[in-house]
């Protein structure tokens, strides 16, 4: 072990088991782990594919169980779609044409050449199989598309729709995206989402047995979580054996109930600072080969309240990669997949996966 690199974080803090061995090697094999330290993205694109790709966003047209009533009403307390999903107001422009108008813009903008559809908006299994295949083809029939992601809630999954997402695995890079945002409850009772964690690891357990790729979105800073309470759902995330994460923090958006709540006084949000440190937090806590999609919550348009950072996303993400090299520490340096797994009782869930391998 002389030759491997020396990550003081794993020394100062005792090793919590795990990932020492993974990161060692990670940090051999991807240089851009010194770099950012942390698992981009863009680099995991760059080691799937040979030209450069991006994401399209995209609206089918869909909207919320958790809105129309069937699981709940009003949505998420923070949810206004308008705020991070631009494409909402759309809903008259076919998929086909959002998928034209994406193409030209992000090859104009970063030289992509291949693009991933991203069915971002609402919920984007909730329809019959038919009309899903039907929304999902229309963007496959693009030559230049070669892959896919679908935003979803994990109570609002058959079988039978895992099914149909998984047929596209044979030829497409596909991915199903769910919103989890924190392990605990009561934290999920209080943000009005409708499911419980239960419910989510549900999802995970049956999405598993397929070769689809999962990523997880938590927010940060949720009212009435203690840093222990975050730390609690990265654990969990860590030890669930799946491919990427979206971090977000918790921003106060107008005509949402949350807005509400934070002019009676009931919330605070995080000033940058605490989040780029309660972002590294959760960035140690989880293993060097899960892709992180997103660092930081975004928001369109003139909806947002609080908290105003005045500083763009990407010097948010610089943010983050220099308080972990001012820990001398790394994505995974704190990981403890055992401790995780044992906590949350899904250790049937990763005995009974059929995994796809790490990226
Ligand atoms: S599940 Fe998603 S779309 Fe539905 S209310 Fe919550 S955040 Fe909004």
């Amino acid at each position: 072990m002389e030759d491997l690199p020396f990550i003081p974080s794993l020394r100062r803090r005792g090793k919590r088991g795990g990932c020492e061995f993974m990161i060692r090697a990670s940090l051999q094999q991807k240089p851009y782990l010194v770099k950012h330290r942390f698992f981009p993205f863009s680099e995991y694109l760059k080691e799937q594919f040979p030209y450069k790709v991006h994401k399209i966003p995209l609206h089918a047209g869909f909207t919320c169980p958790n809105r129309d009533g069937r699981v709940g009403v009003g949505g998420c307390t923070y949810c206004i779609n308008e705020s991070f999903s631009p494409n909402v107001k759309e809903t008259h422009i076919t998929i086909k044409e959002q998928i034209e108008k994406g193409k030209a813009f992000h090859k104009k903008r970063c030289g992509a050449e291949k693009f991933i559809a991203y069915f971002q908006s609402f919920t984007n299994t909730y329809a019959d199989v038919e009309t899903l295949r039907s929304c999902y083809e229309e963007a496959l029939a693009d030559k230049d598309i070669v892959g896919i992601s679908i935003g979803t809630r994990p109570d609002c999954v058959t079988d039978d729709i895992l099914s149909l997402i998984d047929s596209y695995t044979k030829k497409y890079h596909v991915w199903i995206e769910y919103g989890l945002q924190s392990i605990h409850d009561e934290t999920l009772k209080r943000i009005n989402r409708g499911h419980d964690y239960k419910i989510f690891l549900d999802a995970i357990d049956r999405t598993k047995k397929t070769c689809i790729r999962i990523c997880v979105h938590v927010i940060l800073g949720l009212h009435g979580e203690t840093r222990e309470d975050m730390m609690e759902t990265a654990d969990a995330v860590a030890g669930l054996g799946i491919h990427g994460v979206k971090l977000h923090h918790l921003y106060v958006a107008k005509n949402t109930a949350l807005a509400e709540e934070y002019f009676r006084g009931k919330i605070q949000t995080l000033d940058m600072h605490a989040y780029i440190r309660l972002a590294a937090d959760f960035l140690e806590r989880i293993p060097p080969n899960i892709t992180v999609q997103r660092l930081v919550g975004d928001t369109h348009g003139d909806f947002l309240i609080s908290p105003i950072w005045k500083a763009s996303k990407a010097e948010i993400t610089a943010g983050i990669t220099k308080e972990l090299e001012r820990r001398g520490s790394y994505q995974g340096a704190l990981c403890n997949m055992a401790k995780s797994v044992v906590n949350n009782d899904s250790s049937e869930i990763l005995a009974g996966s059929r995994r796809l391998q790490p990226a």
